[in-house]
Parts: C-alpha cells; structure tokens; sequence
C-alpha cells in the first residue's frame, strides 16, 4: 500500500507556530515513506473562516518548501459527496434528524439525573433516536449519528501509544449536519479521508480525542481506518496549546527556516542551517529514528 498523507488546515486564521508543527510532520512523514503529502482546506465551519486565510496559508506552506503533490481539495466544494454519506448513514439506520436544541438537552439529562463535568460537552441523552419516538411532530434541526452496539474503539496511535475510548459515554450520537446546516468536521473528515485514499493521518494531539467517532463512522460507511499519529502541541506562554482562538501569532516567514526550525525542535528533530529544501529531506531522512525515539509514552505536560 502505497503512503498517502495530508495536511488539513481549517482557515480560520494564517499558521501559526502550533499549526506548522503538524504540517511539517505530516510532511516529513510522508517524504519518510516516500509517500504523496496533500493539502485539503477544510472550510465547512464558514462562520468561523476568515476570507483569504486559505490563500494565505498556502503561501505560507510554499514558503516553507511544502507543496501538495496533488491539487488543493476545499472542502466548502463536496457537500454533495457528505450528503451522499449522510443518505447512506441514514438508509443504514445510522443516521437520524433531531429536534433538539441545547436547552433540551441540559434538561433531558437533568430529568435524567445525568449531571456532566464543567467544561464537558453534553452526552447526548438520544431523545430523537427512532426508537426513542423520533421528532414526535418537532421539526428536524440536525442530523446526528446513531452509534452501533460497539462504541468502545481500542486504536493505536504512532505516537501515544494505544488508546480507548467509549464514545457512547464520553460522546453519545454525535451531530453529522448542524442545526444552521453546516456539515460537522467529524462527517467532512471522513468522507475526505478516504476519497483522497488517506493512508495515514498526521494531525495535532489537540485532535486526539476525535479519532474514536472518525472510526466508527469509517466502520458504519464501510470505510477503511488510516493509521493515526498526532503531534505534540505548542504552548504559549500561558501554557495553553497555542490556537488562532487564543491569538498566536502568525508565523514569521521573514525567515522560512527559522520558523521551520522551531517546529522540527517540537518534533525532537535537529537544527538544520542552509536552504530550505535541503533541511527538509535532512529532517525527512531522520524521521523513523526521531519518532522510535519520541515513544508515545511520553505524555505532553
Ligand atoms: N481542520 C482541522 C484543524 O485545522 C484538522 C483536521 C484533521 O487534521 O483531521 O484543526
């Protein structure tokens, strides 16, 4: 099987130090394999995308010597194809609408006696599921995915080692197509995965915890699952993950490979000096000693 890897920024915001992090793995990983290395723009969440970053963002990449092998995918173009999966979850079984606002949920789990954690998001308690009665007369707002039997996935990931997650009580039946329409990140990622016959998914640790529903919707389409490695994290100083949300900085491309330098440290990777293409393959031909000497036994603080 032949090495096929991506980098899929959401363009809420140019790259910033934590975002080249997983490009320059991703790459890196790739090139390691002498594998293909794409780039897809995932801009289904349009309220939250800033016009222009996409392009900004590629140019950010190319300064930096990373190139797609293949042309851009944006994901604001496929709708039809996450319609299609959305048809074929729902002709399975494995996909209902639901009427439920937050506010129905807070309250379906107090009459519940289900309390959540701070910070949580609600496990949803599957008030709309058919057979729990469906809309009862409620017009449709979202669509979610109705979880199997089988929700605990075991998956390994290259870097953090083996992982477990019961996604029905840490998640429950997760939104495929949002209330105000737009398509959810988890159905996108899914489906584009593999049209773009993804073999290897190279993506930030703050994604981690995702990976779980991605496999059992690859499961309930019958999808093949990629293998998962995720990055660590940049920190600001605050000692937050460093996001566009909480304002990092854009990367400073005055100097490519100073920034790039910065990210292959993250990645326990060496210093590198002359051009940029150069330190690349350097980097590239020393990833599998990098990556068995960064075991995923060793946690992010
Ligand atoms: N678009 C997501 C982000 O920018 C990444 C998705 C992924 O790599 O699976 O956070």
């Amino acid at each position: 099987m032949s090495y096929r890897g991506r980098f899929a920024p959401s363009p809420t915001g140019p790259l910033h130090a934590g975002s080249l992090v997983a490009a320059l793995a991703s790459w890196l990983v790739a090139r390691a394999h002498g594998g293909v290395w794409l780039v897809r723009i995932e801009d289904v969440d349009t309220p939250r995308c800033v016009p222009g970053a996409d392009r900004l963002i590629l140019q950010q990449l190319a300064a930096c010597g990373l190139h797609s092998d293949e042309p851009v995918l944006w994901q604001s173009a496929r709708g039809a194809h996450y319609q299609r999966a959305l048809d074929e979850l729902a002709g399975r079984g494995r996909a209902y609408p639901c009427a439920c606002s937050r506010k129905d949920i807070e309250a379906a789990l107090q009459a519940q006696g289900r309390t959540r954690a701070r910070h949580h998001a609600a496990v949803y308690p599957g008030t709309c599921r058919p057979e729990n009665g469906g809309l009862r007369g409620r017009p449709a707002r979202a669509w979610r995915f109705h979880l199997g039997e089988d929700t605990e996935v075991r998956w390994t990931d290259r870097r953090l080692g083996p992982q477990m997650q019961d996604v029905a009580v840490d998640v429950g039946d997760f939104v495929l197509r949002r209330a105000d329409g737009l398509w959810a990140y988890q159905l996108a990622v899914v489906v584009d995965d593999a049209a773009q016959g993804i073999t290897h998914v190279v993506r930030g640790e703050d994604l981690t915890d995702n990976t779980p529903r991605q496999i059992l919707l690859q499961r309930a389409l019958g999808l093949p699952t990629p293998a998962y490695l995720h990055t660590p994290l940049v920190r600001g100083d605050n000692g937050e993950k460093l996001s566009k949300q909480n304002g990092a900085r854009a990367l400073d491309l005055s100097d490519p490979l100073a920034a790039l330098n910065q990210a292959a440290a993250v990645l326990g990777l060496p210093p590198m000096t002359g051009s940029v293409p150069d330190a690349l393959a350097r980097w590239a031909a020393a990833w599998p000693s990098t990556i068995s000497a960064h075991p995923a036994s060793s946690p992010e603080p």
